[in-house]
């Protein structure tokens, strides 16, 4: 540690609000799935800013978008038109099967959203009154006070009561828990297809495509949070398309826009006509600037199939490191994930492991204390992660 890091840390610690377990790096530039601290040391980022760069750091093409449109209209409000939100609308509704689309800022922003247009269109359109949302237990649905009471981790909420009602969770993994927790103030059912912080579990064909049925048994709503699995990371452009399923709403943030700020929510039109007018809005919602950078992300995505490319690779990353937990049975516990999006569970203490593989240059996440999750960009070289494994190895070796 240099004395510099230690200033920047000391500053952080004398303004910043301390909510963050930081890692002990202070990082100055970025290209690619490089970053490059202020002492100029290169590290590999399997990190990116928490599956929102799948770009990489400082794309060429993005970058052009952004500073061409930073020179002609950044932000003007809902109350305006503009092309770009539309053009962006339009791409994204042409991944999936949805009819609409409102735009916010992040992902709990989404899930709000979300949630707002669920219990509005049980209340409004079907006129019955239910409000209560079902999640599963460990997921995570962000920070504000409603998604928060979603996500129902009381470790999260401690000290911020009371939560808003009408949120309960059951175990994952059991279908007739899930059925058991329906009734009639059920307005829907959310979900992730890979639950991301909860330390990367995927869903199955049988418990995807199960949930989704026991809802239309139902007649509740199947609402699919992608906001870390969406944007081709697991391998299709959402994380439900790898199942036959049809969510009724969805929403998605973080690598909308290869890391400016922006989210959204998708729903089929039936569900949509809840929101009228002035139901639901936001300032910043689908600006200029961000809608023009999140195209340009979709046109890359889809020029340049990074859905299979994240597939294979993924499926590549996930062998070989399969064959190093056979070969460590003692240290690795599971390798487990969907395309890009990769949880390696350790049965030793993960810190020691996260420590050396930081020092050696891999920026990754450590979750759970135990669970090695990868998030790379779609677009990074198989080199760095056959270095990752490589090193991964070496350590558990030694
Ligand atoms: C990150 C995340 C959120 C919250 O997103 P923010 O942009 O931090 O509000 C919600 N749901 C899932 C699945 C996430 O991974």
């Amino acid at each position: 540690m240099t004395e510099s890091f230690q200033k920047i840390q000391e500053r952080d610690a004398q303004l910043i609000c301390r909510t963050y377990g930081r890692y002990p790096i202070a990082i100055e530039r970025g290209s690619g799935s490089r970053l490059y601290d202020y002492d100029g040391k290169e590290y590999i980022d399997l990190l990116t800013g928490i599956a929102v760069t799948s770009l990489g750091h400082c794309n060429e093409e993005i970058a052009e978008v952004i500073s061409a449109q930073a020179r002609k209209l950044i932000h003007i409000s809902n109350l305006l038109y503009h092309r770009e939100q539309q053009d962006l609308a339009e791409s994204l509704l042409a991944l999936a099967h949805f009819n609409k689309v409102f735009f916010c800022n992040s992902g709990a922003e989404a899930n709000e959203a979300m949630i707002k247009l669920a219990r509005r269109y049980m209340q409004n359109i079907r006129k019955n009154n239910a409000c209560e949302i079902i999640t599963l237990e460990s997921c995570f649905h962000g920070r504000t006070l409603g998604t928060l009471a979603a996500t129902g981790r009381p470790a999260l909420s401690d000290g911020f009561a009371p939560m808003p009602a009408g949120f309960k969770s059951v175990p994952w993994g059991n279908l007739e828990a899930l059925e058991n927790a329906i009734g009639p103030k059920t307005a829907g059912v959310l979900v992730e297809i890979v639950q991301g912080e909860g330390g990367v579990r995927p869903m199955n064909r049988e418990y995807a495509e199960g949930i989704e049925a026991i809802c239309r048994r139902n007649k509740v709503l199947f609402l699919v949070d992608e906001v870390q699995t969406g944007l081709c990371r697991t391998g299709k452009p959402w994380a439900f398309q790898h199942f036959d399923l049809h969510p009724d709403i969805i929403s998605s943030a973080k690598a909308l826009a290869n890391g400016l700020p922006m989210g959204c929510i998708m729903a089929i039109d039936e569900v949509a006509q809840a929101f009228d007018g002035g139901s639901h809005g936001s300032t910043f919602g689908g600006g200029v600037l961000v809608s023009a950078a999140a195209c340009k992300v979709l046109e890359i995505m889809r020029r340049d199939h990074l859905d299979a490319r994240a597939a294979e690779l993924g499926e590549r990353l996930m062998q070989r490191l399969q064959a190093i937990a056979e070969k460590h049975p003692d240290k690795i516990r599971e390798v487990r994930g969907m395309g890009l999006l990769i949880g390696v569970e350790l049965s030793i203490p993960g810190k020691a492991v996260w420590e050396e593989l930081l020092r050696r240059g891999f920026i990754l996440n450590l979750s759970h204390e135990v669970i090695l999750r990868l998030l790379p960009a779609l677009t990074i070289d198989e080199d760095d992660l056959t270095a990752f494994a490589n090193a991964l190895d070496d350590i558990l070796s030694a």
